[in-house]
């Protein structure tokens, strides 16, 4: 980190014509966290909980989940932090205390929300674990790999029953809980005016909406440039993804890789995107890449953007991006 990137820690997330970004942080551990705080991250935009179930034998319980979401929540000081449930399935390989079975295809098995609906005993101890760590902060609760709103609907139904269960044993819960989901199934970005008045919030998984959307394995090395963003469907839905949450008042962020590329910083301004979350490690640059660019200048290139024909042609859009 060099010292003008150091400088930028107490700056703002501000275009050079005065539009504020808020940049949110990946975070998966108690570290990130704190580096995130001292960053001046506007929240938390993906917790992942994967790491409490993972490389163990025995699954976590409520008691060990709340220490580590209230943690969490403390360690921001009161901004929002989004705290993503498991999203697990045959495709991690450390996998013992949740004894998975082997899937011939586990990026389309059971995983994300599909297997937290298929071992309700687990949900619902994670469910418990979450709102009873929404005392301590501005918790909201984020879905992972839903395709329909049938899902959605049956995760509410648990978390109300959860959050009415935990009030009668006399736990305090924060009143109004947000939940949203993320936008990375094809399916779901396609189907969202049919569910959009069902979430509070969306969060975009590039990583995994890109692997959908181009049926590009995300871990294949032999692809090479195929797996990428810089396609114009991904484009495409991203624009159209953005755009209805912005009609519908749902605040949207970016999650995946994509938002912590410097380079794509234009790109996703230029698509009216506001909300990043990123690793802290890659934050200040990603800022400073902010703090260089003209938002409405950026818009005005948007026509030319969703003309890109191709891989080239965004790159070289991105190349006279400013
Ligand atoms: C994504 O898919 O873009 C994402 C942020 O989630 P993960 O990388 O954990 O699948
Ligand atoms: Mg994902």
């Amino acid at each position: 980190e060099t010292r003008a990137l150091a400088r930028l820690r107490r700056e703002p997330t501000r275009t050079r014509d005065g539009v504020d970004i808020r940049l949110f942080a990946n975070a998966e551990s108690q570290a990130d966290v704190a580096e995130a705080h001292a960053l001046g991250a506007a929240g938390v935009g993906l917790y992942r909980t994967e790491f409490l179930f993972l490389q163990r034998s025995a699954l976590p319980d409520e008691d060990e989940q709340f220490r580590a979401y209230r943690d969490v929540v403390m360690g921001m000081s009161g901004q929002p932090v989004t705290i993503r449930t498991l999203d697990v399935g045959a495709d991690k390989t450390d996998r013992t205390g949740l004894s998975l079975r082997d899937e011939p295809n586990p990026a389309l098995g059971l995983r994300g929300i599909r297997l937290s609906l298929a071992r309700r005993a687990l949900f619902r101890t994670q469910l418990r674990a979450l709102l009873r760590a929404s005392a301590y902060g501005r918790i909201r609760l984020l879905l992972p790999m839903v395709s329909c709103a049938e899902e959605i609907a049956q995760a509410r139904a648990e978390i109300a029953a959860m959050a009415a269960a935990l009030r009668a044993e006399g736990h305090e819960l924060a009143e109004n809980i947000p939940v949203g989901v993320m936008i990375e199934v094809p399916a779901a970005a396609l189907a969202l005016p049919a569910f959009i008045r069902d979430v509070d919030f969306l969060s975009v998984g590039t990583n995994d909406l890109v692997q959908y959307l181009l049926a590009v394995d995300r871990n294949h090395e032999g692809l090479g440039r195929l797996y990428t963003p810089l396609h114009p469907a991904v484009i495409r839905v991203l624009r159209d993804v953005i755009r209805l949450a912005q009609r519908h008042g749902r605040p949207i962020a970016l999650c995946g890789e994509m938002a912590a590329a410097p380079d794509y910083a234009p790109l996703l301004l230029a698509l009216g995107l506001t909300d990043f979350s990123l690793h802290p490690g890659t934050m200040l640059e990603v800022r400073r890449r902010i703090r260089d660019c003209d938002y409405a200048a950026l818009q005005a290139r948007l026509p030319a953007l969703l003309r890109a024909r191709d891989r080239d042609a965004i790159e070289r859009w991105l190349a006279n991006a400013g």
